[in-house]
């Protein structure tokens, strides 16, 4: 990845809806004007879009413009631009789907809603953009949330699945439980063969899985296994960061995921604390998915902490 990742990922957790230290975000807020929004053509009338944030996903066509996610709060009216540019279609976004609540994710809620597009997503999206709280690893990685104002909110929610018909596509959002958060959807667009796996599956190495926020990587697992399973083979994956992938993509990913969690989980069969491991670099087999994010220390203690159930500050054991 580029350097400068770690700036854009942090942003992107502090999004519009993280307070964090201000004044560091503000040296950290990326000039928006600057930020171009690339559209890439999926399959069929599905559409991918980068800028700042996480990726879209887009079903454009006759009926109407479909979002998965939706970025920054700034980004709004080039995202709505550049869907506009694709000539298909001169409507306004009119559902979002996020795929769960971080800001980098759902930051641009407030200005699609306003503009008269419906918000949808689990449950649990809701609450968390409400009340705000903490977002993290249990460790070294921990973000105070704001509560997102009531524009931000989903007005539709759903607890395990639910479907948009919309341009001749039966676009189908369903909930895995307790993965990257413990309001992840992953979104199906099974007429294009696209899926849209939010952060339960991204490309800037070890994941961020927010532990702090109900995420743990027995179910970030089990979301990559139940979904790869019911997947045709040559299916297009949207990425909920990074370059467009397949399934091998995701099984490299899942793979790692278990690995890693073998060993930290043997590390703690064997009584070794948090620091022993760090220092006994136990991830080094791994090192090739360190990113400037998510680095092999801050992985060990994300899987540390949701193998052992700890949630909050890493408590030390001994
Ligand atoms: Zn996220």
């Amino acid at each position: 990845m580029s350097k400068g990742i770690r700036t854009r990922m942090v942003l992107a957790l502090v999004g519009a809806a993280l307070a964090c230290a201000q004044a560091a975000v503000a040296q950290q807020e990326p000039d928006w004007s600057k930020v171009q929004i690339k559209v890439t053509k999926v399959s069929g009338n599905i559409y991918m879009l980068e800028g700042q944030g996480g990726n879209i996903a887009a079903s454009v066509g006759e009926d109407g413009i479909v979002i998965v996610d939706d970025q920054f709060a700034p980004l709004a009216e080039k995202i709505q631009a550049a869907l506009k540019e694709l000539k298909i279609t001169d409507k306004l976004v009119r559902f979002v789907i996020n795929t769960h609540y971080h800001g980098d994710h759902t930051g641009g809620n407030v200005p699609f809603s306003n503009a008269g597009s419906t918000v949808i997503a689990q449950d649990n999206v809701r609450k968390r953009l409400e009340t705000g709280g903490t977002a993290g690893n249990g460790g070294s990685i921990k973000m105070d949330v704001k509560p997102a104002p009531k524009p931000a909110l989903p007005i539709i929610t759903f607890e395990h699945d639910v479907t948009v018909h919309l341009n001749g596509e039966d676009i189908r959002a369903l909930h895995f439980p307790s993965g990257h958060t413990d309001g992840d959807s992953i979104i199906f667009f099974p007429r294009n063969n696209v899926v849209h796996m939010g952060d339960d599956f991204v490309r800037y190495g070890f994941p961020f899985i927010d532990v702090a926020s109900g995420g743990s990587v027995q179910g970030m697992v089990e979301a990559m296994e139940k979904a790869t399973a019911q997947l045709p083979a040559d299916v297009k994956v949207i990425p909920g960061h990074g370059a467009l992938s397949n399934l091998d993509d995701v099984r490299a990913f899942t793979k790692m995921l278990k690995e890693t969690s073998a060993v930290v989980q043997k590390a703690i069969n064997e009584h070794k604390t948090l620091d022993q491991m760090k220092q006994d670099k136990i991830l080094a087999p791994w090192s090739k998915w360190k990113g400037d994010f998510v680095n092999e220390d801050a992985f060990i203690e994300t899987l540390y902490n949701s193998l052992t159930g700890r949630k909050g500050e890493f408590v030390k054991h001994n």
